[in-house]
């Protein structure tokens, strides 16, 4: 009869009752996670490299003369891949926004947390920046321990000096760089290049944001992940057993044991319990113990045991990228019911989404009947409506507009300052102007109008208003 081999020990659940980085009194223990090095690790700082070009090069890189990203949430401006958005388009950013959360959503079903050790800011610049500017002034691991403990002598305070001030350097060049995303650069470079007391507001956020970062990098780290961050608390609910995350294989680890030489190896699983997988990891969980909500996907657990197996003679791989399914049943499955549902909608979000913003309007006009006012008589035959307009440029060009009255015949409209309406770029214009209709056009006392507004012929938009004219039977 066949065995299980999960059936021959018995697993120690004791782990679930506790968190790595706090101790029984609730007390912060510090982490020491032993320097990582190796294949993945070596893959993780080429993509760190691209991804941290990317991010200080953003604000200078521009898409037809337009900054690639813009989140101004001071004037409520968004510049997506050179598109910009306005408060008006608001629905279609929501709908990015929904479209980018189910793309996450759909993306961690499959892939696990892959987003968090490849590609998060936080573990980037927790795990390759600050940390290993760590390593080389304090050394690995014990040596930090070491120096901690160590009285404040001279080498100390150079070494922890030095380290902060690095720190600190590193926080500025973030925050202005995160600036430079929110207000752009040039804006960025006016707070810098002027006295404090000139941009009061900007100084405060660079100030504010350099602390943030500083505090996190220096002192908060894991804790971003294992305590703050909403996406790692929704592991639980997003991660299915297809799911592809960092994971032991404990069909061929277990039972784990230290290798002894008058030992007979083959009654052992492949793990020799050396426990350098908890040694690297920076949020000092174990992850044999299976998939943990702390567990970033760094990575660096998959390299140690991949180190030890080399040593020891056996396949590497103990640790690696696999489902729970594809270790108990040999089974990989990426495209379960889950997955199809999430890809069936984030499809017809992707496509609504497009359609929405190849369709939209250049500009956007809200009209309003003037108030306290209703309707005046001319000598020609005419009533006349007086109503206030804004018109909103979308774009990154002057618009020039044409307001024209359709489907009511002889109707017009008498602009009150000039005839033409000039936009400038991202601009708005403000104004007001008299709709005229032929009296005898208006027979129940009010009559909804169209009306459109066209630049070399073409209708950029068209808004409908309600026209008041006296009622029924009287003079
Ligand atoms: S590094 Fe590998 S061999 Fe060592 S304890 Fe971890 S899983 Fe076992
Ligand atoms: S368990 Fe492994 S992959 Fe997960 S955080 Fe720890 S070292 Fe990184």
């Amino acid at each position: 009869m066949e065995t299980n081999k999960n059936e021959l020990y018995e697993y120690d659940e004791s782990f679930r009752d506790t968190i790595a980085t706090v101790d029984e009194a609730g007390k912060r223990i510090w982490m020491y996670p032993k320097k990582p090095s190796g294949t993945y690790h070596n893959r993780r700082i080429i993509v760190t490299i691209a991804l941290l070009g990317l991010f200080f090069s953003g604000p200078f890189i521009k898409i037809n003369g337009h900054p690639l990203l813009l989140l101004n949430i001071f004037e409520r401006k968004f510049i997506l891949f050179g598109n910009v958005f306005w408060p008006q388009d608001f629905f279609l950013l929501a709908l990015t926004l929904i479209s980018f959360f189910v793309f996450v959503i759909l993306f961690t079903v499959v892939f696990g947390r892959l987003w968090c050790g490849w590609a998060c800011p936080q573990t980037i610049f927790m795990e390759m920046v600050f940390r290993k500017i760590e390593y080389w002034i304090e050394g690995d691991a014990n040596q930090q321990r070491k120096l901690n403990k160590a009285p404040w002598n001279t080498e100390k305070i150079i070494k922890k000096g030095s380290k902060q001030v690095i720190f600190l350097v590193i926080s500025l060049l973030i925050s202005h760089t995160v600036m430079a995303y929110i207000v752009g650069k040039d804006q960025t470079y006016d707070i810098i290049s002027a006295s404090p007391s000139e941009h009061m507001s900007g100084f405060i956020g660079l100030m504010f944001f350099t602390g943030l970062f500083y505090w996190v990098f220096a002192y908060f780290r894991e804790q971003a992940c294992t305590v703050v961050c909403p996406y790692g608390r929704l592991q639980g609910v997003l991660l299915v057993k297809d799911s592809i995350v960092v994971a032991y294989d404990w069909l061929r680890g277990e039972p784990r044991g230290k290798i002894k030489k008058e030992e007979v190896q083959t009654a052992k699983g492949d793990c020799v319990d050396c426990k350098l997988c908890i040694h690297v990891c920076p949020t000092g969980i174990d992850v044999r113990n299976g998939t943990q909500l702390e567990c970033v996907n760094c990575t660096a657990c998959i390299d140690a045991c991949d180190e030890v197996m080399v040593k020891v003679g056996k396949p590497k791989g103990l640790i690696r990228y696999a489902s729970y399914n594809s270790i108990q049943d040999g089974v990989k499955k990426l495209f379960t019911a889950r997955v199809i549902a999430y890809s069936v909608v984030l499809s017809v979000l992707l496509i609504l989404t497009s359609f929405l913003l190849f369709t939209r309007s250049d500009i956007d006009v809200s009209i309003k009947r003037s108030k306290g006012l209703t309707y005046q008589k001319t000598e020609d035959g005419y009533l006349s409506n007086l109503y206030n307009f804004v018109i909103i440029n979308k774009t990154f060009s002057e618009v020039t507009v044409l307001p024209k009255v359709i489907g009511i015949e002889n109707a017009y409209i008498q602009q009150v300052a000039g005839d033409q309406i000039i936009i400038p770029a991202e601009g708005k214009f403000e104004g007001v102007f008299f709709v005229k209709i032929p009296k005898e056009q208006i027979t129940t006392g009010k009559k909804e109008v169209i009306i459109s507004f066209t630049m070399d012929g073409k209708i950029l938009d068209k808004v409908s208003t309600n026209f008041v004219g006296p009622l029924p039977g009287s003079k």
